[in-house]
């Protein structure tokens, strides 16, 4: 039995209408029921977050985002912030995803500013880590970690620390097909524990929980939950059927 609550979160990506949102919502709502021994949250992309906080009424799914702004408001054309997500009771946003770092130029320093602005909030974010191929096979995995997790969580304290959930996302695996193996996610999920122990301490670091993400589907899902330090998943392609995502969360119920 592990001590930490398992966290299956959809990661939508730039995928579904409003409408087929509230479609999909609706088969996962009917599908989970009202179980509370995993936490659930789906997030669609901004267009599709006020029909899903609606269709997500009376359910113990919660709602989170893909990104935000980290500023409060402002001359920020195109921009979110941590304010109007918790208007429509958003609960989670997805931060450092590596589509922000890689296509949109995101730096720790940036997105330290915006988990800084979420936990203000009242939000929690999911502060997503992980090397590309490139970095794997010149052994740089662990440096690579370390410096998100040192530039992602700067100036971040305990007290606040047990609100974040990390997603370690080896970039290599995300919507490849690739998944890493057991060991090496459990061995960069150990890393990151490890990491926060020392930065927080142990009893921080034994409360914050560590997604894994990359290709996880129902297939692979019981060997990767089975693993100590990996506390549920960060899923992309097989959150965005209800059968998928649903097996997943089964698959969480299944190795809590
Ligand atoms: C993701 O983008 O966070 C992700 C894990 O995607 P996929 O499951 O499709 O690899």
């Amino acid at each position: 039995m592990k001590s930490r609550k398992f966290l299956i979160a959809g990661n939508w990506k730039m995928n579904k209408t409003a409408s087929d949102g509230v479609d999909l919502i609706k088969d996962i709502v009917a599908a989970v029921g009202p179980q509370t021994e995993v936490d659930v949250a789906v997030c669609p992309p901004f267009t599709g977050l006020e029909s899903a906080s609606k269709a997500l009424e009376g359910s113990a799914i919660k709602l989170g985002a893909q990104n935000m702004h980290p500023k409060a408001s402002g001359a920020f054309t195109g921009e979110i912030s941590a304010e109007m997500l918790r208007s429509l009771f958003a609960s989670y946003v997805i931060l450092g995803h590596s589509e922000r770092r890689q296509y949109f130029g995101e730096t720790d320093a940036f997105i330290n500013e915006k988990v800084t602005a979420a936990l203000k909030n009242l939000l929690k974010p999911i502060l997503c880590i992980g090397e590309t191929l490139q970095e794997r096979e010149s052994g740089k995995t662990l440096d690579v970690v370390k410096t998100q997790l040192e530039g992602g969580l700067a100036g971040v304290d305990a007290s606040n620390a047990v609100n974040i959930v990390l997603a370690y996302e080896p970039v290599w695996a995300i919507g490849t097909g690739k998944v890493a193996t057991t060991e090496q996610a459990q061995e960069v999920h150990a890393f990151i524990r490890g990491w926060l122990a020392t930065r927080f301490d142990k009893a921080v670091a034994g409360k914050m929980r560590i997604l894994y993400g990359g290709s996880m589907k129902p297939s692979n899902a019981p060997e990767l939950l089975a693993q100590e330090d990996i506390d549920g998943g960060l899923i992309g392609g097989a959150s965005l059927e209800a059968k998928s995502f649903v097996d997943l969360v089964k698959a969480a119920m299944s190795a809590g």
